[in-house]
């Protein structure tokens, strides 16, 4: 793949390298797992502060240059040449996540992160503004969909602050954006995640038309958000609606749910 496939945009900004350090809130001696070291630009204030560093790399050239940059044996660094979404995440214990990412794989490396469970402690990413707006969003907001409940089920994403394209050599063509995600820390059915995908899978469709496919259909049409979109509902709302698919009573209604058990969806 060449360079530019590779989203490769150099930070060259200080100021927002030692924004990036202060806003992991890790301790000195705790490992940073950075995906996408590039040239170190990041990697050298990470050591600076006295953080491990697991590097992961997948560009031979890029890993040749670290590895001239800091000694390769040094306790604190150890580069990985390998591609992020193939490397086991949790081989290093519980990590704190940093990176400069490679636009282009954004959303499964973050799925990547959310599947690492209690082995990740929290993430700052900066990313692209248009990722970042939509992993915060809220309904009825033009950025809300999948990605957005999708990381609200597993984090609470915040929004740190704006990157602009000078801040990198070589200049992006979009705005950028640096997003701290601090996981919930409560087991995530993935089951549920599935109905997510479900709900939001055609977003202009009413939950009514995407969730006949998958439930019985009179129990989705005895839904009071039948002719809602998944797009106007909160996180909690969905999940609501998911447990009354299931047939499972719903911990935020005061009147459990009953479905006949022979309209159970099975999973
Ligand atoms: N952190 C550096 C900086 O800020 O100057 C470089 C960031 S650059 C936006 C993204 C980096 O991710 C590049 O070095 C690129 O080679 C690397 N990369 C791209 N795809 C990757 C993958 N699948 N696994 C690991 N690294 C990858």
């Amino acid at each position: 793949m060449s360079r530019q496939k590779l989203g490769q945009h150099f930070l060259r900004s200080s100021p927002v390298l030692a924004r990036i350090v202060d806003s992991l809130r890790a301790q000195p001696g705790d490992t940073i797992l950075e995906i996408g070291p590039g040239k170190g630009a990041l990697t050298g204030p990470l050591l600076a502060a006295g953080f491990r560093v697991e590097a992961v790399e997948l560009d031979p050239a890029m890993v040749a240059h670290l590895e001239a940059q800091w000694p390769v044996d040094s306790a604190a660094l150890h580069v990985h040449c390998i591609d992020v979404l193939k490397a086991d995440l949790t081989r290093w214990g519980p990590v704190t996540v940093a990176g400069n990412l490679p636009y282009y794989i954004t959303s499964p490396i973050l799925r990547r992160l959310y599947s690492m469970g209690t082995f990740l402690r929290t993430a700052v990413l900066l990313m692209q503004l248009e990722v970042a707006e939509r992993l915060v969003a809220k309904p009825g907001t033009r950025d809300y969909g999948f990605l957005s409940v999708l990381t609200q089920a597993h984090a609470l994403p915040e929004l740190l602050f704006r990157v602009p394209p000078g801040a990198f050599h070589v200049p992006p063509k979009v705005q950028s954006a640096v997003v701290r995600i601090t996981p919930r820390n409560q087991a995530v059915d993935e089951a549920f995640i599935a109905f997510l995908g479900w709900c939001f899978s055609q977003k202009r469709k009413t939950l009514r038309n995407n969730l006949r496919a998958y439930f019985p259909p009179h129990l989705v049409d005895a839904l009071p958000q039948a002719g809602l979109r998944a797009e106007q509902l909160e996180l909690e709302e969905l999940h609501s609606v998911w447990l009354k698919l299931k047939g499972q009573p719903d911990p935020h209604s005061s009147q459990p749910v009953t479905n006949p058990p022979d309209s159970r969806h099975t999973e």
